[in-house]
């Protein structure tokens, strides 16, 4: 009789579970972000840093961007989009169009974003590019940049709080050159094999919640392997990037075990239009 009773519980409490993981969407094996006991950098110091080395960035790189409106205004709407059903919907993102042809994107701790010219007019269809953003995003998420610097710097409550108190705020520019400057702050922040793989996954599942279609991924890296290129290898982020064959395998295994629900979206027409708005610009005379 007690036995029964345990047995009915638990078969209450195991369909409830499965009742609010379908309700949410929540998938079982999207995985959860721990955040380790080194990093104690807030929300609000990871932005503040992320943005004053977003800016030494761009200005050491002599960075130009593109600033046709419709390119813009589609690459925001996907990135926010995605950002909405991200799991840290909190930060406020931004994304800038790079005026460059190499196929690449990266994203900064904090949640700065940047996506290549090259790799908007490269991608086979906006699903692929939804892939790339939902990547980039999957880093801030999993907090691999602010992590990694946690690492290497002894980003401790001493430079914090001494920073704090002097200035009254998390003092990102002393944060900055406390880690040496952006070159520095660059090269400590090299992603891992593990992030990557991380960044995929939850690229993954936040892709469906937000309406693309997970097989953007798997034709991402399909495409990827038929080239040299290797997303993120120009930003200098990724220590060792897996081969896109095993990035690609994982997300098979993945859509054979969780397959997406019908209907999502593999391209758009704004997507080509967009396309075809880039290549009327004319070639971008800087290389990186
Ligand atoms: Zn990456």
């Amino acid at each position: 009789m007690r036995t029964s009773h345990r047995d009915a519980r638990w078969w209450l409490a195991s369909s409830a579970a499965i009742v609010i993981a379908l309700t949410f969407g929540v998938r079982a094996d999207e995985p959860k972000v721990e955040v380790p006991p080194y990093n104690r950098m807030t929300d609000a110091e990871e932005v503040a840093l992320g943005r004053e080395a977003a800016a030494e960035i761009e200005k050491e790189r002599k960075m130009s961007f593109v600033t046709v409106p419709a390119v813009q205004e589609y690459v925001n709407r996907m990135t926010q989009r995605l950002v909405a059903q991200s799991r840290r919907a909190q930060l406020a993102y931004t994304v800038k169009v790079v005026d460059t042809m190499v196929v690449n994107a990266s994203a900064l701790p904090g949640g700065f974003v940047y996506v290549n010219r090259g790799l908007i007019e490269w991608s086979r269809n906006e699903s692929e590019l939804a892939a790339v953003l939902g990547h980039e995003i999957g880093h801030v998420v999993g907090r691999h940049g602010s992590n990694n610097l946690s690492r290497f710097v002894s980003l401790d409550s001493i430079i914090l709080e001494a920073s704090a108190r002097l200035l009254g705020t998390p003092a990102p520019a002393l944060m900055l050159k406390q880690i040496g400057g952006p070159v520095a702050f660059m090269a400590m922040m090299k992603y891992s094999r593990t992030d990557e793989l991380q960044a995929d996954l939850l690229g993954y599942y936040n892709l469906q919640r937000a309406g693309w279609s997970p097989e953007g991924m798997v034709d991402l890296f399909k495409h990827l392997g038929e080239g040299s290129t290797a997303l993120d290898s120009i930003m200098a982020i990724t220590q060792s990037h897996p081969a896109p064959a095993d990035r690609a395998s994982q997300i098979v295994a993945e859509l054979k075990q969780f397959p997406p629900a019908a209907g999502l979206t593999r391209d758009s027409a704004e997507f080509k239009a967009v396309q075809a708005e880039l290549k009327k610009l004319p070639k971008p005379v800087s290389a990186s």
